[in-house]
């Protein structure tokens, strides 16, 4: 029979889909790893798959501990299936930002999750910092991941992502563009291209204007995964041969353009990255091959980006609204 023993067996090895429509008039060829054909919907069940491993490798997690982790998003996913395939169990600390289809999601893989107040100081016994760490000190067995210095977060894309995008392009890829939130994804998978091309590969980092890794400060930006107000140790700024900054209205109305027009219902980073990409196709080769690395699916942005309304009160919504009237007067 051909069957999967388990949901585990089936992250990564994700599809490089042809952008067709996006690239009207661009020479380059620009291909989409589209990332959320992965079990959890996000690029994230690798780092949760390898970091789970590793730690029971190094018997930092035992046969019925708990994994502790502040994560309201994609990693919580992909620690939650990994948790629930090898019966462990999970807590995870989420801010009360946190929307209540978040929280339903990782309670439904079957996590327990602590909601804290995102008024208080961080050094406040109730702040989500000082309950996650008080959380793995505390519960027997705990153990907390921390994608932010887990060095198993870059090297799970050094051993995965990398080595199926230099496949699946047969060697052919000269571009790789990819948004940095922890920087795993960027780190790992850049390193070992630029390793198995000689150098030749440019890696692309996309960030939201604003945050650090493009020269901000950290001042705030509405998408989300991506972008840093700290350095974290997941990041080897040395890969990257070029960081673009991207506006969250740029990315959002690519994001929706991504739906409607390659059918790729997709998350705002994904966005984010396809803007910096096409960017890179416009001075690029005719025969460069560009590989855009799309994190997450769209689903969890209903009510954002691809909400009107919302868009419309961020003063997002104008410039695609003038196409579309142009386009029906035509
Ligand atoms: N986009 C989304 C939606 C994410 O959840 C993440 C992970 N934080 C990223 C992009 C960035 O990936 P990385 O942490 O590997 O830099």
């Amino acid at each position: 029979m051909r069957v999967y023993d388990s949901l585990i067996d089936l992250v990564g090895n994700t599809p490089l889909v042809r952008m067709r429509r996006l690239t009207a008039g661009l020479a380059p060829t620009v291909l989409a790893k589209v990332e959320y054909f992965n079990p959890g919907g996000s690029v994230k069940d690798r780092i949760a798959l390898r970091m789970v491993e590793d730690a029971e490798k190094s018997g930092a997690l035992r046969p019925g501990g708990t994994i502790v982790e502040p994560t309201s998003g994609n990693t919580g996913v992909g620690l939650a299936i990994v948790a629930a395939e090898k019966g462990y169990r999970c807590v995870f600390v989420c801010p009360d930002k946190v929307g209540p289809d978040k929280l339903a999601v990782l309670r439904a893989y079957g996590a327990e999750v602590v909601v804290c107040p995102t008024t208080v100081a961080p050094d406040h016994p109730d702040s989500y910092y000082s309950v996650s760490d008080r959380l793995a000190r505390t519960l027997p067995g705990a153990w907390k991941p921390d994608q932010y210095s887990n060095a198993n977060n870059p090297e799970s894309h050094y051993h995965s992502t990398g080595p199926e995008i230099w496949e699946q392009t047969e060697g052919r890829i000269t571009h790789f563009v990819a948004g940095i939130g922890t920087g795993g994804t960027i780190t790992g998978t850049g390193r070992y291209l630029k390793e198995v091309s000689g150098g030749a590969v440019r890696i692309i980092g996309a960030d939201p204007e604003g945050s650090v890794y493009s020269g901000g400060t950290g001042r705030p930006y509405l998408v989300e995964g991506v972008g840093e107000d700290i350095w974290p140790q997941t990041y080897d700024p040395a890969i990257c041969d070029e960081v673009i900054a991207v506006s969250d209205k740029d990315s959002f109305l690519m994001t929706r353009r991504l739906a409607k027009e390659e059918s790729l219902l997709v998350g705002g980073s994904c966005g984010l990255a396809t803007v910096a990409a096409l960017r890179v196709a416009e001075t690029a080769d005719p025969d460069a091959v560009i590989v855009v690395l799309l994190p997450d699916g769209g689903r969890g942005y209903l009510t954002k980006i691809f909400n009107d309304e919302w868009m419309a009160d961020y003063g997002f919504l104008s410039a695609e609204t003038e196409e579309a009237t142009a386009g029906d007067v035509l």
